[in-house]
């Protein structure tokens, strides 16, 4: 008898088994069970989510593993820390119609979502008022309103949540109605699943990135080499081979990739595979995540030591969000 041929998951398979229990992923990677009671306290302020295919990145049995301590839920998470905040980079202020943020000149962001594949743990919306930002018809037809209304809007950024949890038709439906306004030439898509859940760059979703006429850059979020499999890098060569820019921004994260040799590595191993190193960001301070910062004059440090042993064009620009400035500011020029 032959045995039944196996299919590989499609992404929407893996999707649905992301793993949200402290336990089973404590048992699961064999860590000490002193991790649960501040596991499963601070998961009921923001959820563990963590996809498969990211999960088998995770070193078993070490607690400190970079992939592990990006969504592992822990204790300090509760601690009340000054200066870190629920909405540490004040979108609230730029958020004219529901479900688009308009920051800075030419460009709009655009939430379509509130879900994840992976829930980071250090994430800067980790308390975004989602559910206020649906992005249903009445609140699609306003964005287009108000994209039309304003010539000086060269460029749609896709954010989320993350927006690649949509499906293609969605996109393309999204993306079809973006081009009828004249003056858009750029779309923007900001998205973990290139790194976290790979598979979700198929050869149909690509498809739908080559029919438009719009420009298409993805900005991909790799935070260590470790996230670096052979699958990401086959997502990236299926973008990249259709003429879609691939770009990376990291987060600098203490106990993540605080390190000069770390960053080095990624910078490398990222443009090996097809993608340039775009920014690192400085942690934003958002409520729940203060044990991953790291002060300006450390990353500064981390910097000078990156310029010394790459080429410029595998240094990421050193970047924090300032709430209220027209653009990011850069941390750390050439002149340093
Ligand atoms: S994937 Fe992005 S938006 Fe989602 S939790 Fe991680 S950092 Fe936040």
């Amino acid at each position: 008898m032959h045995s039944p041929i196996q299919l590989p998951d499609t992404w929407q398979t893996l999707l649905s088994q992301t793993l949200e229990s402290p336990e089973a992923l404590l048992r699961y990677l064999r860590l000490p069970d002193s991790l649960l009671a501040g596991a499963n306290r601070a998961s009921l302020e923001f959820a563990m989510r963590i996809p498969r295919p990211w999960l088998d990145r995770i070193e078993k049995g070490n607690p400190d593993d970079p992939l592990l301590r990006q969504v592992l839920p822990l204790a300090e998470e509760l601690d009340e820390v000054p200066g870190f905040t629920r909405d540490p980079l004040e979108e609230s202020h730029s958020n004219p119609v529901d479900g688009l943020i308009h920051k800075y000149n030419g460009r709009v962001l655009v939430i379509l979502t509130g879900a994840c594949a992976i829930n980071c743990r250090y994430c800067f919306r980790r308390h975004f008022p989602y559910a206020e930002n649906r992005l249903g018809p009445q609140q699609w037809q306003n964005i287009l309103d108000y994209i039309t209304a304003d010539p000086s809007i060269t460029e749609v950024i896709f954010s989320g949540g993350d927006p690649l949890v949509s499906s293609d038709s969605r996109l393309n439906q999204l993306i079809t109605d973006l081009e009828q306004i004249p003056h858009l030439a750029r779309l923007r898509i900001h998205s973990r699943l290139p790194v976290v859940l790979p598979q979700r760059i198929t050869e149909s979703f690509v498809n739908v990135l080559k029919q438009t006429r719009l420009k298409v850059v993805t900005v991909i979020h790799s935070n260590h080499p470790q996230e670096l499999d052979i699958h990401v890098a086959a997502a990236v060569q299926r973008l990249t081979q259709a003429g879609i820019t691939v770009l990376n921004q990291a987060v600098l994260l203490r106990g993540i990739n605080d390190s000069v040799t770390t960053l080095k590595t990624l910078s490398e191993q990222l443009f090996a595979i097809g993608v340039l190193p775009y920014y690192l960001f400085t942690f934003d301070p958002v409520k729940g995540a203060a044990h991953f910062d790291l002060p300006d004059d450390e990353a500064r440090q981390l910097m000078r030591q990156l310029q010394d042993q790459l080429p410029g064009y595998l240094v990421p620009r050193l970047a924090r969000e300032i709430p209220g400035r027209g653009s990011k500011t850069l941390l750390f020029t050439d002149q340093e």
